[in-house]
């Protein structure tokens, strides 16, 4: 058992914090975010990720999880500090790292003994020399420590559960000591475990997001043929995934990528590769492709409507992908921008992401179930393939539509089956 702090309560803190209290450690999760943690005291989730709740439920009465919105205290009570902070996009696609600096330098000032500093955000390649000099700057006096690399895969909807089981844990260290504690730490999950120097630990994250954002710009363009040819993208994308060195995964045709991660992990990557003489050019079409992916959208729906103005558009799904309230970089943003833009009216319907989206998305209405973002619609839209949608009892959808005309951005239903049903139905790459 390892006294820790996880710095950060947000998908990732929090859940690494809870995860690792319930291997056996004792976790002192620390943000500044003072509701946060008091919601969490009240054993209330800012976040919606299944089985979470019940993980911190129980650790905290087995009083091996707490919560705090003092970094001072974390650091007193724990040898191991994971850093899991935010390191959103800057204009310029570069990470900031501002908070990561911030969190560096408070633990300096508040250190009284070794620690190990444990970067979990994910940065650009260098970071850890900088938090590490960082550290060595605010130290008051002569304190011996370590800073690590161990970059989070793990997806928001089934957080949880990949934390549990992760297909690999990175290490990336410059000392025996780090290396021991670390391995100690994550011993229980008896998963692989990836030793590395810190610089190549901080590119397999950057690296591994960018490889499949680039899967899923690949099936994207190669939808985009299908499409033109007459032929299927998911069944081409099931003959390629059969193939073990391609794998089926992330080949799934749609409106692209988006979420928290891949848009500013790969610009963060290209941003990086450049400053470092290299032009990342692969990844700027990556991106310009997953861009044009919202536009085809967009355009599917003016070409079923002729005239968008003014017609009453349901759409299904607004966080990024199922499971998550997530709305960062969702792409039902800018397609409902460029709708409303026209003129369209909008009602939307997400089941977890609603409450998140208010914030974000004015001047539509939110309604309280799929079936009510469809009566009297002019179209039904499918933004994220939540499983909720894949069941919906089209029978009723048809009879509540003005029109019977659905696009799917997910490709949730069979083209055949619809148009047996006489539904005017869109999908991507078919
Ligand atoms: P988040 O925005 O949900 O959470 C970050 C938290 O850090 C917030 O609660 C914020 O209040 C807190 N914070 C900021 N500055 C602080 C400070 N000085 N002291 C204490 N707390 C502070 O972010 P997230 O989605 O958990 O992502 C965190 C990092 O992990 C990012 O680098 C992200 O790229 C990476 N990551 C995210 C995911 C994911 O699925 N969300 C997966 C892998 C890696």
């Amino acid at each position: 058992m390892r006294n820790i702090c996880v710095v950060g309560t947000g998908y990732v803190g929090l859940v690494t914090g809870a995860c690792l209290s319930e291997l056996g450690h004792r976790v002192i999760c620390v943000d500044n975010d003072k509701k946060k943690i008091a919601l969490l005291e009240r054993n209330v989730m800012p976040i919606y990720e299944p089985g979470l709740v019940d993980i911190v439920k129980k650790n905290k009465k087995r009083k091996l999880l707490s919560f705090s919105s003092n970094l001072k205290e974390g650091v007193k009570n724990a040898e191991v500090i994971f850093i899991a902070v935010g390191t959103p996009p800057r204009a310029d696609g570069s990470a900031d790292l501002s908070y990561v600096e911030a969190v560096a330098r408070e633990i300096a000032l508040s250190m009284d003994g070794y620690r190990l500093i444990v970067d979990k955000s994910t940065v650009p390649v260098e970071t850890g020399n900088w938090v590490e000099l960082t550290i060595q700057r605010n130290l008051k006096k002569d304190i011996p420590f370590d800073v690590a690399s161990n970059p989070e895969f793990l997806r928001e909807g089934s957080a949880v559960h990949d934390t549990f089981h992760p297909d690999r844990i990175v290490i990336g260290v410059k000392s025996k000591r780090a290396e021991q504690l670390l391995k100690e730490v994550y011993a229980p999950l008896k998963a692989p475990v990836l030793v590395t120097d810190i610089k190549s630990a901080e590119i397999i994250k950057h690296a591994s997001n960018s490889f499949l954002a680039t899967k899923i710009s690949f099936i994207n363009a190669v939808a985009n043929i299908c499409e033109r040819a007459g032929a299927d993208v998911n069944k081409v994308a099931e003959g390629m995934g059969m193939d073990k060195r391609i794998g089926r995964s992330f080949l799934n045709a749609g409106i692209g990528f988006g979420g928290f991660c891949f848009p500013k992990d790969l610009e963060a990557f290209m941003w990086i590769a450049k400053k470092l003489g290299y032009e990342f050019n692969l990844l700027k079409e990556v991106k310009a492709i997953n861009e044009d992916q919202k536009n085809l959208i967009v355009k599917k729906i003016e070409d079923a409507l002729w005239i968008v103005k003014d017609k009453t558009i349901g759409i299904l799904g607004l966080a990024f992908k199922p499971d998550t309230d997530d709305m960062r970089f969702a792409p039902s943003i800018d397609i409902i921008h460029a709708l409303k833009e026209q003129g369209a009216k909008i009602k939307a319907y997400d089941p977890a992401a609603m409450e998140k989206a208010k914030g974000i998305i004015k001047g539509i209405s939110y309604a309280k179930n799929p079936y009510e973002a469809v009566r009297g619609a002019d179209c039904m839209v499918i933004i994220t393939e939540w499983d909720e949608f894949k069941n919906l009892d089209l029978v009723k959808i048809k009879k509540l539509l003005k029109h019977p005309i659905i696009i799917d951005g997910r490709n949730l239903f069979n083209p055949d089956t619809m148009e047996k049903m006489n539904f005017i139905y869109k999908g991507m790459g078919k």
